[in-house]
């Protein structure tokens, strides 16, 4: 491991050539130190990529981009020669989405290639992960090839996310888990906090050896699917997650100690979210800040947080200012995706039109997460609606505390 665990480097990458981001790639790993003592000649790694979406391209911003894997691929076996495993398990739930992901982002044609291997998590062996230290998730299944390989490194999308706000290197490792566990995860946390909690749980126990972030073009507002993509021109690179993500997501105008995710895995002491704690190497915070990068409705809660107790919020947002999924008729293509990733069974189309249950539905965004057409509308309760109404009003979106 390096030397400096809370080190976390930035580099600017202006675009997706691959000749750009080989640099940037490159760059962002040398700054970091040590790489070369934990990766060897012939080892195994696996890049743990970011498919959130099966059959949305590249220029969406929904997935890692092909050029970081790409680049990634060409410095782990030409400068480290190493056998590179690339695996995920995609977003939907629908059979066969993992495999159309590897397609829609090009991986395929990658792994042809160079011979990197494929691992579709979700045909994967399974290992029981325990984790007895856990706030929610206990038990939980992954896939094999995670613990078999020598290093793993996580290769996440910064953006925006409805439920946790921000979603980067700690979440990306929910995607360890294939296809209905992480429905299970999202049944036994049903609210927007406890999930949270439940991904550090996940987070805990398959922690990536190094992270590089693909930040060149991130996802702005309804992320991490219905969002706008955003340039943000960096790829930022660490061995501590936490910090990773308290240093990206400032970048986008977060304070690192509001996004629930961050928190919860430093006060578990997984890693740094004080900044001032964190060696940032490489180009500077505000040299690369884009603090008007728009924020996902759940940015409500960070304006309420500074004048409500933590007890009253967390009963309020957890009842009261939680989401419930609505449906933009207009936009809608009845591919019925949501019906078949919502965990809770709260959706249903019986006369072909798509309805929601909202007694049932738990406000867990996966069918948000699916929908490619925009037609999920995650409405908020009046209370919501109206702390979100003040935080825009008062701009606190877009300050930085
Ligand atoms: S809401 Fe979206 S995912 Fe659901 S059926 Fe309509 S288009 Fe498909
Ligand atoms: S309707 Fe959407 S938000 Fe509600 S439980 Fe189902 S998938 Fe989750």
């Amino acid at each position: 491991m390096g030397a400096n665990m809370s080190t976390v480097s930035i580099s600017c990458c202006e675009n997706y050539d691959l000749k750009e981001v080989a640099i940037a790639t490159k760059r962002s790993l040398d700054l970091l130190g040590n790489v070369g003592s934990l990766i060897k000649p012939g080892m195994k790694v696996l890049l743990k990529v970011n498919l959130l979406s099966a059959s949305l391209g590249p220029e969406r911003a929904v997935n890692t981009h092909p050029s970081v894997i790409r680049a990634l691929v060409d410095i782990l076996q030409s400068e480290y020669g190493c056998e590179v495993y690339i695996g995920d398990s995609c977003g939907s739930l629908r059979t066969g989405s993992t495999y159309q992901a590897f397609r829609v982002t090009q991986i395929d044609k990658i792994a042809e290639e160079t011979g990197a291997k494929i691992v579709n998590f979700d045909k994967d062996e399974t290992l029981d992960i325990i984790n007895e230290r856990s706030a929610f998730v206990k038990s939980f299944k992954i896939a094999k090839t995670i613990k078999t390989v020598d290093v793993i490194i996580s290769v996440p999308k910064l953006k925006t996310h409805g439920l946790t706000r921000y979603t980067g290197a700690i979440k990306n490792m929910f995607g360890a888990i294939p296809a209905n566990g992480k429905k299970n995860v999202h049944l036994l946390a049903p609210k927007a906090k406890l999930m949270a909690k439940a991904l550090v749980d996940v987070f805990e126990m398959v922690q990536p050896h190094i992270t590089i972030m693909d930040g060149v073009i991130g996802m702005e507002g309804n992320g991490p699917n219905a969002g706008d993509p955003r340039k943000v021109g960096v790829i930022i690179a660490s061995y501590d997650c936490v910090a990773l993500d308290a240093v990206a997501s400032s970048i986008i105008g977060f304070n690192p100690m509001m996004v629930p995710i961050i928190k919860y895995a430093y006060e578990r002491g997984l890693g740094t979210a004080d900044l001032n704690a964190i060696n940032v190497v490489g180009e500077k915070i505000d040299a690369v800040a884009v603090p008007d990068f728009k924020k996902p409705s759940s940015s409500a809660q960070d304006f309420a947080s500074k004048y409500i107790p933590d007890f009253l919020l967390a009963k309020m947002f957890d009842n009261s200012c939680s989401s419930v999924s609505t449906i933009y008729e207009q936009n809608c293509t009845r591919c019925y995706e949501c019906i078949r990733n919502c965990p809770a069974k709260a959706m249903s189309a019986p006369n072909g039109k798509v309805i929601v249950d909202e007694d049932a539905c738990i406000g867990c965004f996966c069918c948000d997460e699916v929908c490619n057409y925009k037609a999920i509308v995650m409405k908020r309760s009046l209370l919501g609606r109206t702390f979100l109404r003040m935080a825009e009003f008062l701009g606190v979106e877009r300050t930085k505390e």
